[in-house]
């Protein structure tokens, strides 16, 4: 086969695989570079950090471990009497690595059938849209393409005072291969990952300490939600200390021995486990020649306009390794927008509409603006709450924590934001995302009629309450 293509893709992540799959799909020649190896060396991995050590394997995590906690502590009240429930952490992995394989294999699958190429090797873009590959034996090959897409994704920072050991004191991935469960585990870091593998530990039975030197708790998220999500984590047993900076992590004896500073001044902590997880930063390493015409920003990121377009004509970049929200399906809608412009057509990803979620229990979703920000940018607005309390199913599910909030426009009632801390909340805010990406009003969603009973109808209750007209709480907003 001719080493000319259409297009060639680096990195087959949720960004590179999809970007390469749907230009296969538009009749474009397609190629796909991925460097990453099975541990026996002999074997190409497809699918990135999501597939393989983040999204999927964390969720499949998420998952057993709520069964666990839920067995163990709620299952009694729920007229489930059960004795002797153990965890199996051997059994808990294999079937995590069993879900994992399936999906990356699915990719090879997806490949084939679309007649993607798939090239493996470490890439690193040359001069005028040429990819030079070099193999696991060190050979190298040079290709050429009328496009190439960089999906070369992220990495865990790793700060001085906490190197990586791979035993004591991990990153993300690290903290997904656990043997044992830890009697103490700390945390660096309240971000999303901290959070979810530390609550993942919680649930199995750790002691978890999450040190955060912020002030405040998930910033980014709406300060309602943030702090009720963060009194549903505290009464879990998640000890999360803010205002906390760790200065120092050094293993001594099989125990982790971490020095931070707070307000009050120098403390030290030990631990059996140490996760780092403060952070990613861009892949960006022997990637861009001198000469490939592509640049960086001032944080390292590829730098790119809103298309996805690189400084070098005919080269884009997507994903974890350029600006915006480091999210698997903000990774793939840049794919799809970078194919269909290759292919002559002119999408555009909506940045104001992609979801978040932290999959704790319960789990916090939005989409949109936060109250905070809708303040700041002196617009007039108004608000409808519901609580999770005041809904049946959620009530039927013993899962009542939380609420869904929605900040309207005051002027044009056009949504502006859904924010939710409960149950199902990663389900529950495509509709946020769906009222977004259509302009919807408030009253749009609160002359929509939702099946009963469903969680879903806490949606459509905070919809009536932005005026005032919520029928299974009292209304804090007197109806116009
Ligand atoms: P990646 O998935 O990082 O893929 C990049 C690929 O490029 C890799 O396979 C790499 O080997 C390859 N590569 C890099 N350089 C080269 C090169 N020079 N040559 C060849 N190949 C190269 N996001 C969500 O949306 N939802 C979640 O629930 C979620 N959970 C997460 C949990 C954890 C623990 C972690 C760590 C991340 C999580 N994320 C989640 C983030 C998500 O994984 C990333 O946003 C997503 O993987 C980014 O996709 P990408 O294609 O840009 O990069
Ligand atoms: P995120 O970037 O969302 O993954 O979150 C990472 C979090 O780690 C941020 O909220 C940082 O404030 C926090 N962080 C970074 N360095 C430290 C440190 N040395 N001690 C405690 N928290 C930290």
């Amino acid at each position: 086969m001719s080493d000319k293509y259409d297009v060639i893709v680096i990195g087959a992540g949720p960004g590179g695989y999809v970007a390469a799959i749907k230009a296969a799909q538009l009749g474009l020649k397609t190629a796909c570079v991925e460097s990453w190896t099975s541990e026996d060396g002999k074997k190409q991995v497809l699918g990135g950090t999501c597939l393989n050590v983040g999204c999927i394997p964390s969720k499949a995590l998420l998952e057993i471990s709520h069964k666990y906690e839920e067995a163990q502590h709620s299952y009694a009240d729920q007229g489930i009497e059960l004795s002797d429930v153990k965890i199996n952490v051997g059994k808990m992995m294999e079937r995590k690595a069993g879900i994992v394989g399936q999906l990356t294999m699915g990719i090879a699958g997806l490949f084939k059938s679309n007649g993607v190429t798939s090239i493996h090797g470490h890439g690193k873009l040359l001069a005028n849209k040429q990819v030079e590959v070099t193999d696991k034996d060190g050979k190298t090959r040079v290709y050429e393409a009328d496009n190439v897409i960089i999906a070369s994704g992220s990495k865990p920072i790793e700060i001085p005072p906490a190197p990586f050991d791979g035993e004591y004191i991990v990153d993300s991935e690290g903290a997904l291969e656990f043997d044992e469960v830890p009697k103490r585990l700390g945390v660096i870091g309240a971000g999303v990952i901290g959070l979810e593998l530390g609550s993942v530990w919680a649930r199995l039975g750790s002691e978890v300490t999450v040190l955060e030197a912020l002030d405040t708790f998930l910033p980014a998220v709406d300060q309602q939600v943030a702090k009720e999500a963060l009194k549903q984590f505290t009464k879990q047993g998640l000890d999360v200390k803010l205002g906390t900076r760790m200065t120092n992590a050094e293993v001594k004896r099989k125990l982790v021995y971490v020095d931070y500073e707070d307000s009050k001044g120098k403390e030290q902590l030990k631990f059996d486990k140490l996760i780092v997880a403060v952070g990613r930063r861009p892949n960006t390493e022997n990637l861009l020649a001198a000469d490939s015409g592509v640049n960086l920003d001032e944080r390292g990121f590829i730098f790119v306009d809103d298309q996805c377009k690189t400084d070098a004509p005919g080269v884009w970049a997507i994903g974890d390794v350029v600006r915006g929200p480091m999210l698997a399906h903000k990774a793939s809608e840049e794919g799809v927008m970078v194919a269909e412009r290759i292919a002559g057509n002119k999408p555009q990803v909506n940045y104001d509409a992609i979801p978040s979620v932290i999959y704790t229990a319960p789990e916090v979703a939005w989409v949109g603006k936060t109250e905070e920000q809708v303040k700041a940018e002196g617009e007039a607005y108004k608000v409808g709450t519901f609580p999770f309390a005041a809904n049946g199913r959620a009530m039927a599910a013993n899962a009542t924590a939380g609420l869904v909030k929605i900040i309207a426009c005051e002027k044009t009632d056009r949504v502006l934001g859904l924010h939710i801390v409960g149950p199902q909340a990663s389900e529950i805010v495509a509709q946020g995302v769906i009222a977004l990406e259509f302009g919807s009003s408030a009253e749009d969603l609160a002359l929509t009629c939702f099946a009963h009973p469903t969680l879903s109808e806490a949606v459509h209750e905070a919809a009536l309450a932005v005026d005032g007209g919520a029928i299974h709480i009292a209304n804090r907003r007197k109806k116009k």
